[in-house]
């Protein structure tokens, strides 16, 4: 069976065709999975039995001639921090190595009710902290497009595994870029929807009021079949928000389609959904583009700026207007986010203490023994690499008497300012743009072991951090190739306008390339 390039569409229709059965896609790509993970090593742990269950029940449907959904018999990779249930689940980590979930994650509950198949947990950096893969602690996934680079991070499993086609399309998560930077190392959309969008419930936490579950696919219209299933309120995750945001959603939509006064407008029904409105390509013509020019300056390579300027300009084909904006704070992105997200990292990892998960260097007797605390000590040391050591010193420093306030709660301040910023750029009073273009990532995949101080690393996600302080969606989808290697475009648009952001990608995966 030839699985290259398969998408969510040609499978269902295969399936309903009768092409091939569910249980034969899904041995296919387990097959292919097993054959390539020495190559790759994207995948930790497979999914087998569960798939083939899931895969039984879509065949047995469709011989009884019943509809299936969308992502029913569906072949999807998760990140290996996301709960299946008894599953092992090691979010990339000694400390959890042999931790089994003992519930599935919302978003898991989710896609099994949908009918999709769950093929296995890809790898990532150790507790979703990292720009590469290379610090998980099981071994770093190589770029599918060239297997001496990285595939980025921290979703790097996901991502190669859609670009090496050992499934249709995955699951990361994304707290500073972890989705759509790997996305655009491996030449596949990679979405982060606005916070409080997707549950978290059943996301091994690394800086919660940042983190954010997305679809790595390799169309636009798959990432939506998939957002569509993981999207919603859920009561386990009191950060969710309710389906009025649909209402915010298409209000973003309608002020668009109103200004051209022709169709819908300001008179559209609130409840109405981004999937009702009857001519995408229409409203798009009143599309106006922003251009943030703080991420255009120093550091960006040459060769991608020029892939992301002709996208740019593919887009005023479309647009009513491209124009260039400010962001003045963004420098100041990273460095509010490596004290934020350190400072939650260092209280959501706490719990790792040899005693309630996984890796342990004492047994109960040699506890006794010594004392907790030493236990508690070794198993930390032991059980943690050296980026999640270094996250956790730099986070209790940030949070510790005395430098709370100068770090943290300016930290805090900036964050607002920059959230502040995007809100004045969408606002129609002001710049009024309906979506921000910019790189995802300065530089396309880069070397494995190249990047050896950790500041460089960090470097690689200045252009994903700002969205996620601020709460937006972004997706990041190919746009062109330097060197042979894939550039991704960064879409940002404003709260809750996941779907507007979607539908433009779509345009742009259209027309723009
Ligand atoms: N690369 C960033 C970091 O190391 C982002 C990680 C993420 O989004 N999970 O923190």
């Amino acid at each position: 069976m030839k699985l290259e390039n398969f998408t969510i569409e040609k499978a269902h229709k295969g399936l309903m065709k009768k092409e091939f059965s569910c249980t034969e896609l899904t041995r296919a790509y387990l097959d292919k999975i097993k054959k390539e993970n020495k190559k790759y090593n994207a995948f930790l742990t497979l999914t087998d039995k569960l798939a083939l269950e899931q895969a039984k029940k879509v065949d047995e449907k469709i011989s009884h001639q019943e509809k299936i959904g969308p992502l029913e018999g569906i072949p999807i990779a998760i990140k290996d921090n996301i709960l299946v249930e008894d599953y092992k689940c090691t979010a990339g980590s000694k400390i959890l190595e042999n931790y089994a979930a003992p519930y599935d994650a919302t978003v898991i509950k989710k896609l099994k009710k949908a009918g999709a198949v769950i093929l296995g947990k890809t790898n990532l950096d150790e507790f979703a902290m990292g720009s590469s893969t290379e610090n998980s602690a099981l071994g770093v996934v190589k770029n599918p497009h060239d297997i001496s680079r990285v595939p980025g991070g921290s979703s790097g499993g996901s991502a190669a595994a859609v670009a090496a086609d050992e499934c249709i399309v995955a699951l990361g998560s994304d707290t500073g870029g972890s989705v759509r930077q790997p996305g655009s190392f491996c030449g596949v959309v990679g979405f982060k929807p606005s916070y409080g969008m997707v549950s978290r419930y059943g996301l091994i936490a690394m800086a919660s009021s940042l983190d954010q579950i997305g679809p790595l696919a390799k169309t636009i219209e798959d990432t939506q079949v998939v957002f569509d299933v993981i999207r919603g309120k859920d009561n386990l995750d009191s950060t969710t928000i309710d389906l009025n945001s649909k209402f915010k959603a298409s209000a973003s939509l309608a002020s668009i389609r109103g200004r051209s006064g022709r169709q819908g407008g300001r008179n559209s029904k609130p409840s109405q959904t981004w999937k009702q409105v009857p001519s995408p390509k229409f409203q798009f013509q009143n599309l106006r583009i922003g251009i943030p020019k703080e991420y255009f300056g120093k550091g960006i390579d040459n060769k991608v700026k020029e892939v992301i300027e002709k996208a740019i300009k593919n887009f005023e084909k479309i647009a009513v207007e491209v124009k260039e904006v400010s962001l003045p704070h963004t420098d100041y992105a990273l460095a509010v986010y490596y004290i934020i997200m350190p400072a939650e990292v260092s209280a959501n990892l706490a719990r790792y203490d040899g005693v309630k998960y996984g890796f342990s260097t004492m047994s109960n007797e040699q506890r006794t023994e010594n004392s907790l605390l030493n236990s508690y000590l070794k198993t930390r040391a032991e059980g943690f690499g050296d980026e999640v050591r270094r996250r956790i010193m730099l986070g209790t420093y940030v949070l510790s008497a005395g430098y709370l306030e100068a770090y943290y709660g300016k930290a805090q301040k900036v964050k607002a300012l920059i959230k502040e910023e995007f809100e004045r750029v969408f606002n129609p009073s002001v710049d009024g743009v309906d979506i921000l273009l910019t790189p995802t990532s300065p530089t396309v995949a880069f070397k494995i072991g190249e990047k050896k101080d950790p500041l460089a690393m960090y470097l690689s996600d200045i252009y994903t951090v700002p969205a996620s302080l601020a709460g937006l969606p972004a997706i990041s989808l190919p746009c062109g190739i330097v060197n042979k290697l894939p550039v991704g475009l960064q879409i940002i648009g404003p709260q809750f306008a996941d779907d507007l952001i979607l539908e433009a990608a779509k345009l742009c995966e259209q027309s723009c390339l």
